[in-house]
Protein backbone atom coordinates (compact mmCIF):
# COMPACT_ATOMS: atom_id res chain seq x y z
CA UNK A 1 0.00 0.00 0.00
CA UNK A 2 1.56 3.43 -1.16
CA UNK A 3 2.03 6.06 1.39
CA UNK A 4 -1.06 8.28 0.59
CA UNK A 5 -3.59 5.54 1.15
CA UNK A 6 -2.11 4.34 4.30
CA UNK A 7 -2.46 7.90 5.62
CA UNK A 8 -5.86 8.63 4.13
CA UNK A 9 -6.94 4.99 5.48
CA UNK A 10 -5.90 6.53 8.48
CA UNK A 11 -7.43 10.15 8.38
CA UNK A 12 -10.60 7.79 7.69
CA UNK A 13 -10.33 5.91 10.87
CA UNK A 14 -9.79 9.04 12.77
CA UNK A 15 -12.76 10.58 11.50
CA UNK A 16 -14.72 7.87 12.32
CA UNK A 17 -13.65 7.36 15.71
CA UNK A 18 -14.20 10.81 16.49
CA UNK A 19 -17.60 11.77 15.13
CA UNK A 20 -19.34 7.91 15.66
CA UNK A 21 -20.05 5.87 18.28
CA UNK A 22 -19.28 2.32 17.77
CA UNK A 23 -22.39 -0.38 17.77
CA UNK A 24 -21.73 -1.95 20.68
CA UNK A 25 -21.70 1.10 22.93
CA UNK A 26 -25.09 2.25 21.28
CA UNK A 27 -26.44 -1.44 21.62
CA UNK A 28 -25.11 -0.55 25.51
CA UNK A 29 -26.94 2.33 25.72
CA UNK A 30 -30.21 1.27 24.20
CA UNK A 31 -30.20 -1.67 27.08
CA UNK A 32 -29.81 1.20 29.76
CA UNK A 33 -32.41 3.20 28.42
CA UNK A 34 -34.62 -0.04 28.68
CA UNK A 35 -33.59 -0.68 32.24
CA UNK A 36 -34.04 2.34 33.61
CA UNK A 37 -37.63 2.10 32.64
CA UNK A 38 -40.59 4.42 31.36
CA UNK A 39 -40.21 8.09 31.88
CA UNK A 40 -36.98 7.98 34.05
CA UNK A 41 -34.52 10.85 33.37
CA UNK A 42 -31.47 8.57 33.51
CA UNK A 43 -33.18 6.91 30.84
CA UNK A 44 -33.93 10.67 28.98
CA UNK A 45 -30.30 11.59 29.60
CA UNK A 46 -28.75 8.26 27.90
CA UNK A 47 -31.47 9.22 24.93
CA UNK A 48 -29.67 12.42 25.01
CA UNK A 49 -26.46 11.18 24.37
CA UNK A 50 -27.52 9.03 21.77
CA UNK A 51 -29.04 12.25 20.02
CA UNK A 52 -26.00 13.68 20.16
CA UNK A 53 -24.09 10.88 18.77
CA UNK A 54 -26.18 11.14 16.29
CA UNK A 55 -26.14 14.54 15.04
CA UNK A 56 -22.26 14.05 15.23
CA UNK A 57 -22.47 11.34 12.77
CA UNK A 58 -24.86 12.92 10.60
CA UNK A 59 -22.69 15.79 10.70
CA UNK A 60 -19.36 14.75 10.51
CA UNK A 61 -18.35 16.80 13.67
CA UNK A 62 -16.89 15.70 17.52
CA UNK A 63 -19.19 13.64 19.47
CA UNK A 64 -17.61 15.61 22.48
CA UNK A 65 -15.47 18.91 22.31
CA UNK A 66 -12.32 16.80 24.33
CA UNK A 67 -11.79 14.62 21.18
CA UNK A 68 -9.07 12.98 23.60
CA UNK A 69 -6.32 11.75 23.37
CA UNK A 70 -5.32 9.46 20.40
CA UNK A 71 -3.82 5.78 21.52
CA UNK A 72 -2.75 3.61 18.59
CA UNK A 73 -2.67 0.29 18.44
CA UNK A 74 -1.32 -1.41 15.83
CA UNK A 75 -0.47 -5.21 14.35
CA UNK A 76 1.85 -5.40 10.81
CA UNK A 77 3.44 -7.63 8.95
CA UNK A 78 6.24 -7.97 6.54
CA UNK A 79 4.63 -5.94 4.25
CA UNK A 80 4.66 -3.37 6.61
CA UNK A 81 7.08 -0.89 8.33
CA UNK A 82 6.86 0.55 11.39
CA UNK A 83 8.43 4.06 11.00
CA UNK A 84 5.94 4.52 7.54
CA UNK A 85 2.83 3.47 9.46
CA UNK A 86 4.00 6.25 12.32
CA UNK A 87 4.56 8.76 9.87
CA UNK A 88 1.34 8.28 7.52
CA UNK A 89 -0.83 8.36 11.32
CA UNK A 90 1.09 11.77 12.25
CA UNK A 91 0.17 13.18 9.13
CA UNK A 92 -3.39 11.97 9.43
CA UNK A 93 -3.34 13.28 12.92
CA UNK A 94 -2.12 16.37 11.71
CA UNK A 95 -4.82 16.94 8.65
CA UNK A 96 -7.81 15.57 11.30
CA UNK A 97 -6.97 18.44 13.62
CA UNK A 98 -6.91 21.19 10.64
CA UNK A 99 -10.03 19.63 9.64
CA UNK A 100 -11.79 20.17 13.31
CA UNK A 101 -12.15 16.12 13.54
CA UNK A 102 -9.74 16.60 16.69
CA UNK A 103 -9.34 19.48 19.10
CA UNK A 104 -5.51 20.58 19.29
CA UNK A 105 -5.28 18.28 22.86
CA UNK A 106 -1.31 18.17 23.26
CA UNK A 107 0.21 20.59 25.55
CA UNK A 108 3.69 20.82 26.76
CA UNK A 109 3.89 20.49 30.19
CA UNK A 110 6.45 22.35 31.45
CA UNK A 111 5.72 25.54 28.97
CA UNK A 112 2.15 25.05 28.93
CA UNK A 113 2.28 25.83 24.92
CA UNK A 114 -0.15 23.42 22.88
CA UNK A 115 1.40 22.15 20.05
CA UNK A 116 -1.53 23.18 17.85
CA UNK A 117 -2.03 19.88 15.74
CA UNK A 118 -1.54 17.00 18.41
CA UNK A 119 1.59 15.95 17.80
CA UNK A 120 4.34 15.91 20.77
CA UNK A 121 6.52 13.84 22.84
CA UNK A 122 3.65 11.41 23.50
CA UNK A 123 1.15 12.18 21.34
CA UNK A 124 -0.19 9.77 19.11
CA UNK A 125 0.55 7.43 21.79
CA UNK A 126 1.88 4.45 19.37
CA UNK A 127 1.72 0.44 20.38
CA UNK A 128 3.22 -1.39 17.84
CA UNK A 129 3.15 -5.49 17.75
CA UNK A 130 5.25 -7.42 14.52
CA UNK A 131 3.82 -10.46 13.31
CA UNK A 132 4.33 -12.58 10.66
CA UNK A 133 1.36 -12.55 8.64
CA UNK A 134 1.01 -9.72 5.76
CA UNK A 135 -1.75 -6.91 6.56
CA UNK A 136 -2.21 -4.58 9.06
CA UNK A 137 -4.52 -4.28 11.93
CA UNK A 138 -4.97 -0.65 13.45
CA UNK A 139 -7.12 0.35 16.27
CA UNK A 140 -7.83 3.45 17.71
CA UNK A 141 -8.98 4.62 20.88
CA UNK A 142 -10.00 8.34 21.19
CA UNK A 143 -9.28 9.10 24.92
CA UNK A 144 -11.46 12.06 26.76
CA UNK A 145 -9.06 13.84 29.44
CA UNK A 146 -12.06 13.40 32.18
CA UNK A 147 -12.31 9.91 32.38
CA UNK A 148 -8.61 9.71 32.00
CA UNK A 149 -8.37 11.94 35.00
CA UNK A 150 -10.23 9.47 37.25
CA UNK A 151 -8.58 5.97 36.36
CA UNK A 152 -6.98 4.79 38.83
CA UNK A 153 -3.47 2.21 40.04
CA UNK A 154 -3.62 0.44 43.46
CA UNK A 155 -1.30 -1.20 45.24
CA UNK A 156 -2.82 -4.26 47.22
CA UNK A 157 -2.87 -4.74 49.76
CA UNK A 158 -4.77 -1.55 49.99
CA UNK A 159 -5.88 -0.50 54.10
CA UNK A 160 -7.95 2.24 53.25
CA UNK A 161 -9.58 -0.59 51.36
CA UNK A 162 -9.49 -3.28 53.49
CA UNK A 163 -8.35 -5.17 50.02
CA UNK A 164 -6.26 -8.26 49.88
CA UNK A 165 -4.04 -9.56 47.37
CA UNK A 166 -6.61 -11.98 46.07
CA UNK A 167 -9.84 -11.08 43.29
CA UNK A 168 -11.85 -9.81 46.45
CA UNK A 169 -8.87 -6.84 46.39
CA UNK A 170 -9.39 -6.73 43.02
CA UNK A 171 -13.20 -6.02 42.90
CA UNK A 172 -12.84 -3.39 45.59
CA UNK A 173 -10.48 -1.15 43.81
CA UNK A 174 -12.69 -1.19 40.80
CA UNK A 175 -15.65 -0.45 43.11
CA UNK A 176 -13.67 2.51 44.67
CA UNK A 177 -12.70 3.97 41.14
CA UNK A 178 -16.35 4.09 39.89
CA UNK A 179 -17.87 5.67 43.02
CA UNK A 180 -14.74 8.45 42.64
CA UNK A 181 -15.50 8.87 39.25
CA UNK A 182 -19.02 10.23 39.58
CA UNK A 183 -19.53 13.48 38.72
CA UNK A 184 -16.32 13.61 36.97
CA UNK A 185 -15.64 11.16 34.32
CA UNK A 186 -19.14 11.26 32.62
CA UNK A 187 -20.88 8.31 33.35
CA UNK A 188 -22.16 6.06 32.28
CA UNK A 189 -18.56 4.56 31.46
CA UNK A 190 -16.54 1.21 30.64
CA UNK A 191 -13.88 0.28 33.31
CA UNK A 192 -10.98 -1.57 31.87
CA UNK A 193 -8.40 -3.12 34.45
CA UNK A 194 -5.17 -4.84 34.61
CA UNK A 195 -4.90 -6.97 37.81
CA UNK A 196 -0.98 -7.31 38.43
CA UNK A 197 1.98 -6.54 35.70
CA UNK A 198 3.86 -3.55 36.71
CA UNK A 199 2.78 -0.26 37.00
CA UNK A 200 3.39 0.56 33.29
CA UNK A 201 2.43 -2.29 31.82
CA UNK A 202 -0.78 -2.75 34.30
CA UNK A 203 -2.00 0.45 32.60
CA UNK A 204 -1.14 -0.56 29.31
CA UNK A 205 -3.41 -3.43 29.86
CA UNK A 206 -5.83 -1.80 31.29
CA UNK A 207 -6.38 0.44 28.27
CA UNK A 208 -6.46 -2.60 26.07
CA UNK A 209 -9.49 -4.21 27.79
CA UNK A 210 -11.42 -0.93 26.31
CA UNK A 211 -10.21 -2.17 23.12
CA UNK A 212 -12.37 -5.45 23.12
CA UNK A 213 -16.15 -5.96 22.14
CA UNK A 214 -19.23 -4.75 25.24
CA UNK A 215 -20.44 -7.97 24.30
CA UNK A 216 -17.84 -10.56 24.30
CA UNK A 217 -17.26 -13.01 27.28
CA UNK A 218 -14.20 -12.86 29.09
CA UNK A 219 -12.33 -16.53 28.19
CA UNK A 220 -10.90 -16.69 31.45
CA UNK A 221 -13.63 -17.67 33.34
CA UNK A 222 -13.03 -16.69 36.74
CA UNK A 223 -12.59 -13.16 35.49
CA UNK A 224 -15.70 -13.40 33.62
CA UNK A 225 -17.71 -14.21 36.50
CA UNK A 226 -15.49 -11.19 38.18
CA UNK A 227 -17.26 -8.92 35.30
CA UNK A 228 -20.60 -10.13 35.57
CA UNK A 229 -20.91 -9.81 39.25
CA UNK A 230 -19.28 -6.13 38.97
CA UNK A 231 -21.42 -4.98 36.52
CA UNK A 232 -24.80 -5.46 38.83
CA UNK A 233 -22.99 -4.36 41.67
CA UNK A 234 -21.74 -0.78 39.95
CA UNK A 235 -24.74 -0.35 38.53
CA UNK A 236 -26.54 -0.53 41.72
CA UNK A 237 -24.17 2.09 43.17
CA UNK A 238 -26.90 4.68 42.08
CA UNK A 239 -24.63 6.95 40.51
CA UNK A 240 -26.23 6.64 36.85
CA UNK A 241 -26.05 8.96 33.93
CA UNK A 242 -24.03 12.26 34.22
CA UNK A 243 -24.04 10.90 37.77
CA UNK A 244 -27.69 12.05 38.52
CA UNK A 245 -29.11 9.14 39.56
CA UNK A 246 -30.36 5.47 38.02
CA UNK A 247 -29.43 2.14 37.16
CA UNK A 248 -27.30 2.82 34.51
CA UNK A 249 -23.26 3.72 35.71
CA UNK A 250 -21.11 1.42 33.82
CA UNK A 251 -21.72 -0.08 30.05
CA UNK A 252 -18.69 -2.85 30.66
CA UNK A 253 -16.02 -4.03 33.03
CA UNK A 254 -13.29 -5.50 31.17
CA UNK A 255 -10.95 -7.21 33.48
CA UNK A 256 -7.24 -8.48 31.98
CA UNK A 257 -4.49 -9.74 34.14
CA UNK A 258 -0.98 -10.27 34.21
CA UNK A 259 1.81 -11.71 35.94
CA UNK A 260 3.34 -10.16 38.94
CA UNK A 261 6.26 -9.94 40.48
CA UNK A 262 5.74 -11.80 44.23
CA UNK A 263 6.64 -8.57 45.92
CA UNK A 264 3.93 -6.38 44.04
CA UNK A 265 0.41 -6.63 43.37
CA UNK A 266 -0.77 -3.94 41.27
CA UNK A 267 -4.37 -2.80 39.73
CA UNK A 268 -4.97 -0.24 37.45
CA UNK A 269 -7.91 0.84 36.33
CA UNK A 270 -8.72 3.08 33.21
CA UNK A 271 -12.38 4.35 32.71
CA UNK A 272 -13.55 5.96 30.04
CA UNK A 273 -16.88 7.57 29.85
CA UNK A 274 -20.29 7.22 27.61
CA UNK A 275 -18.30 9.31 24.69
CA UNK A 276 -16.12 6.17 24.20
CA UNK A 277 -14.65 6.28 20.93
CA UNK A 278 -13.01 3.33 19.26
CA UNK A 279 -12.21 2.78 15.55
CA UNK A 280 -11.04 -0.38 13.99
CA UNK A 281 -9.01 -0.79 10.20
CA UNK A 282 -7.81 -3.93 8.73
CA UNK A 283 -5.64 -3.95 5.86
CA UNK A 284 -5.65 -6.88 3.79
CA UNK A 285 -3.99 -7.73 0.14
CA UNK A 286 -3.98 -4.00 -0.54
CA UNK A 287 -8.09 -3.79 0.87
CA UNK A 288 -9.10 -1.92 3.63
CA UNK A 289 -11.62 -2.76 5.72
CA UNK A 290 -13.26 -0.56 8.76
CA UNK A 291 -14.84 -2.79 11.21
CA UNK A 292 -18.50 -1.22 11.04
CA UNK A 293 -19.47 1.76 9.24
S1 LIG B 1 -15.04 12.70 29.94
FE1 LIG B 1 -15.75 12.09 27.88
S2 LIG B 1 -17.82 12.93 27.61
FE2 LIG B 1 -16.84 13.93 29.37
S3 LIG B 1 -15.97 15.83 28.52
FE3 LIG B 1 -14.36 14.27 28.50
S4 LIG B 1 -14.48 13.28 26.50
FE4 LIG B 1 -16.38 14.43 26.79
Amino acid sequence: MDRGRLEESLFDLIRRASTSLPPDVVAAMRRGIAAEGEGASAGTSLELMLENAKQAREGTTPICQDTGALLFFVEYGPDFRQKEIEEAARAATVRATEEYILRPNAVDPVTGANSGNNLGPGSPDFHFNQRDEEGLRVRLLLKGGGSENVGAQYKLPDGRLKAGRDLEGVRKCIIDTVYNAQGKGCAPGVVGVCAGGNRGSSFGWSKEQLLRDLGDTNPDPVLAELENTLMEELNGLGIGPSGFGGKTTVLGVKIGKQHRLPACFFVSVSYTCWAYRKAFMSVQGGEVTYDWD
